[in-house]
């Protein structure tokens, strides 16, 4: 017997007919004699409906509401799943995030799990009753409902196994796992059978949306062994742990990419000691989120910065900056739209020197221009225009042999 967490997402619980599926699956499960507790997102793409009926209403709606709103979405699938498990005679309760006692921090849209009292699922388990929980949510210590940030479900899955102490964590998915890019772009994407939790969270917060980032930090605090699987078909997922071999000597796992990247450059700023902290100041106080940053200076008293930034916040970013001329004493702003980024990422790379060189020589060799780089112990970013953007990771892709990964089919596996 093994007490599981599974989750859900809302591609596989988007219409009753799937639900009901979904039901048969942890009936099986259950049957099987594990402790089971199912963590399931809003259905379809029901969330997104929300916030376009908020939208209809106002631009500009409370994030204490919208919080309210969202978390209606898993609140309907919960019940919905837990008729289901009931009609197949299985012993079910759902759980609000609040019920289940997920305590988080007071920010509404983007909280972070402060704490868990897990005290009531634990004795519901013991007797032997299937939780099945709304994912998202929480509650904040004056009892408003709070929401963890879009694509949380995953961590609100991470954190019950951890506080339940389950055995394994299993996120069902509409992908049948983690691959080494994504496969809508790029044909030759293998699936991993393996990936560490320090890969899977450079790879997650790169834009790979298989996972949210904080569910897998979640799981690497806690040591929660997680894996990815279809909840379509019955084949071997990826397990994301703490120590991963590295398949035939790869040492690169994956390759991550996102476009809507913009790269402004603020030309002129006298070379003072003062510059730098305040032009980012500036740009802080107005919400700029900023990525890679590349100084240089151009001669005795000027520096040139550059740094990227997503497409969404070009209008905002160039008013400050322009507000702000005299104050920052630059002499000229650009802007270069319709960038991207693309990242290798392997925690090989740490003992293996050359990793950058082979990325550069293979994009330099197919004339893909690199605007701007950035590098962690385990991963490479490259910015390259948008146009470039799948070609770049093909190449690469090929270059470090990815499509090596896993040649041999994959067993089944019973779920
Ligand atoms: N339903 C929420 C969303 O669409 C949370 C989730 O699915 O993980 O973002
Ligand atoms: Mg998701």
């Amino acid at each position: 017997m093994a007490r599981v967490v599974q989750k859900y997402g809302g591609t596989s619980v988007g219409s009753v007919k799937k639900i009901e599926n979904i039901a048969n699956r942890v009936a099986r499960v259950v049957e099987d004699g594990n402790e089971v507790v199912v963590v399931v997102s809003a259905m379809g793409k029901s969330t997104d409906q929300l916030v376009q009926l908020a939208n209809d209403i106002t631009k500009n709606p409370s994030k204490r509401e919208m919080d309210m709103l969202l978390t209606t979405g898993e609140q309907v699938t919960i019940a919905l799943l837990t008729m289901a498990l009931q009609k197949r005679g299985v012993d079910a309760l759902s759980y609000t995030g609040g019920q289940a006692g997920i305590l988080t921090e007071a920010n509404h849209g983007n909280a972070r799990i402060r704490e868990i009292d897990s005290a009531r699922l634990n004795e519901q388990l013991e007797a032997g009753k299937v939780l099945v929980v709304a994912g998202f949510q929480g509650i904040m210590e004056d009892g408003s409902i709070t929401t963890l940030g879009r694509g949380g479900s995953d961590t609100t899955a991470v954190a019950l196994a951890a506080a339940t102490k389950a055995d394994r964590c299993e996120i069902y998915t509409d992908v049948t796992g983690v691959f080494t890019t994504d496969p809508r772009y790029v044909e030759k994407a293998r699936k991993l059978q393996a990936i560490s939790y320090d890969e899977m969270l450079e790879m997650a917060n790169l834009g790979a949306g298989v996972l949210h980032p904080r569910a897998v930090e979640f799981a690497k605090n806690y040591d929660v062994p997680l894996m990815v699987a279809s909840s379509m078909v019955e084949e071997t997922g990826t397990m994301i742990e703490e120590e991963v071999t590295v398949e035939k000597n790869l040492v690169v796992r994956g390759i991550a990419f996102e476009n809507d990247v913009t790269k402004i450059t603020v030309a002129g700023l006298p070379n003072r000691i003062d510059s730098l902290p305040k032009l980012f100041s500036i740009l802080s106080s107005h919400g700029v989120n900023v990525d890679i940053i590349i100084q240089n200076q151009y001669d005795a008293n000027h520096v040139n910065i550059s740094f990227s930034i997503t497409q969404c916040s070009l209008k905002d970013t160039v008013a400050c900056l322009e507000q702000a001329k005299e104050e920052l004493e630059f002499e000229t702003l650009h802007h270069e739209e319709e960038l991207a980024k693309v990242s290798i990422v392997g925690s090989g790379m740490i003992s293996n020197p050359g990793v950058a060189a082979t990325m550069f020589e293979a994009l330099a060799k197919n004339d893909i221009f690199i605007k701007m780089v950035s590098t962690s112990e385990i991963k490479v970013s490259a910015v390259v225009s948008e146009d470039d953007m799948v070609m770049a990771v093909e190449v690469l892709h090929d270059a470090f042999k990815l499509d090596e990964v896993l040649a041999e089919a994959p067993e089944k596996q019973l779920v």
